[in-house]
């Protein structure tokens, strides 16, 4: 029997992992990490992490032919083929700071699995998980194996497809050599990006001139050669791997002498910070250009929506700017608890990325913010709502009665276009969805810096 083992059961490794085991029985799958709560959530019915699916397709095969557990050399040096799926923070000091992975962690594991092996054994760099991760590792549009040109290299990406190959069709496993892996994985986060920025920076133009970015949008993705999707102007993006791909192939260009590409990749950051800071200054400046004291209601704090992945989600630095201008916050999500959310606003940039149990402890909470477990409760006797996550249930709230249990005049300010602008503003509302035409209260405000 086969045996595959995965150093780090987060949400790549797990995932992952689990859509393997259920599609090849034949193999035998162990899941490892240094964290003993992580695996014990694992090996519990409240899963680590929240995807769509995911509890079904665990069910299904552990105890069978999945496994999770902390006894990480026990299970590498059984396996034929260790996948590795740990931490790699973007660093925060020395060469590189700010751009180039970390691979502390990474170190360790290959360190760790050259010291236990007896036999050969496929060592494969797992670094990516799809959007929603269950369907579409059911269904990938491709699934991408690099490997060395060498006969070793060429006999381990074989083996590796002939895993793939159990679900995947044959012409949808594309293999290629290392680099062409490695650079069009950090390609494809940084097209996804680049996309959004690109809406993004359209819709401060649509602001300026009183188009509506939805119009623009489904008019230039109805030519085919561009397509609709990854096409809708937004608070920002947000997620693990966009920020930090992006980083990494910029510190990439830069330590191969090309400046000028790494410039244009390191824009679609720009864009997506200033489109964080236009809302935050949007918010403040429709508020009589000052919301300290004022109660403000965060709806969503997921990076999007069915998920409770908070990791670089623009709600922190919006909520993060607003504090800042001393606001009061109430923040509901549906899957976000309120430990993760204090973390995230007290956390340094970066920190997330290291492993919870090396995460320096938040050394206080913030007292300006509190969480609760319902959109109404949120927003009553608010002075405004910010909508940063598009949940769905955000789009059938009852407006009339949010605008009942404000404060006036109630302004609501939608960074993800999921709300009928005109219904609210027939309510009483004075409506800011990203890229529309400007409320006419909002023309009169000073312009947004
Ligand atoms: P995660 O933080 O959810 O999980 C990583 C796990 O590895 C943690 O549970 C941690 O305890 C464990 N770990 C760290 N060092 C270990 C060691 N030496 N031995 C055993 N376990 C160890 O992270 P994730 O989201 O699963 O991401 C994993 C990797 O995949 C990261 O490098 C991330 O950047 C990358 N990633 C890439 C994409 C993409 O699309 N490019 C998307 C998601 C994640």
């Amino acid at each position: 029997m086969v045996k595959i083992c995965c150093i780090g059961a987060g949400y790549v490794g797990g995932p992952t992992m689990a859509v393997i085991a259920l599609k090849c029985p034949s193999i035998e799958v162990a899941v490892v990490d240094i964290s003993v709560p992580r695996i014990t959530a694992w090996n519990s019915d409240q899963l680590p992490i929240y995807e769509p699916g995911l509890d079904d397709v665990v069910k299904q095969c552990r105890g069978k032919n999945l496994f999770f557990s902390t006894d990480v050399e026990k299970h590498v040096a059984e396996a034929d083929i260790v996948f590795v799926s740990v931490n790699t923070p973007t660093k925060t000091r020395g060469l590189g700071a700010g751009k180039a992975a970390d691979l502390t962690y990474w170190e360790s594991a290959a360190r760790m699995i050259a010291d236990v092996s007896k036999s050969d054994k496929i060592v494969v760099e797992k670094s990516t998980v799809p959007g929603t991760a269950i369907a579409d590792l059911f269904n990938p549009d491709r699934v991408l194996i690099g490997g060395r040109e060498t006969p070793e290299g060429q006999k381990a990406i074989q083996a590796l497809k002939s895993v793939y190959a159990q679900w995947v069709p044959e012409d949808q496993i594309l293999t290629t050599n290392l680099w062409s892996a490695e650079l069009s994985k950090l390609a494809a986060n940084a097209f996804l990006a680049q996309r959004i920025s690109s809406v993004n920076a359209m819709s401060a133009l649509c602001e300026a001139t009183g188009a509506n970015v939805k119009q623009v949008s489904f008019a230039v993705g109805t030519d085919s050669r561009i397509g609709p999707k990854f096409l809708n102007a937004s608070v920002g993006f947000g997620g693990s791997c966009f920020q930090k791909d992006i980083l990494n192939l910029v510190y990439i260009c830069e330590c191969n002498g090309l400046p000028e590409v790494a410039e244009y990749w390191k824009q679609v950051i720009k864009i997506n910070d200033y489109q964080k800071n236009r809302f935050v200054n949007r918010v403040v400046a429709s508020m009589f250009n000052t919301v300290s004291s004022k109660k403000v209601a965060i709806l969503g704090f997921a990076f999007k929506k069915d998920t409770g992945d908070t990791r670089e989600t623009p709600a922190i630095d919006v909520c993060k700017g607003l504090l800042g201008d001393k606001a009061r916050l109430s923040i509901y999500d549906p899957q976000v608890t309120e430990d993760q959310i204090q973390r995230d606003l007290t956390m340094n940039k970066f920190d997330w990325d290291h492993p919870l149990h090396l995460q320096p402890m938040s050394p206080t909470t913030v007292k300006q913010v509190s969480v609760v477990w319902d959109a109404y409760e949120a927003t009553k006797d608010a002075h405004a709502v910010c909508i940063l996550t598009e949940w769905d249930e955000f789009k059938t709230l009852d407006y009339q009665r949010i605008y009942d249990n404000m404060r006036k005049p109630a302004f609501i300010f939608d960074g993800r276009n999921i709300i009928d602008v005109d219904k609210l503003r027939e309510i009483g509302f004075i409506v800011y969805s990203i890229g529309k035409p400007l409320d006419p209260w909002l023309k009169d405000m000073p312009a947004v810096a």
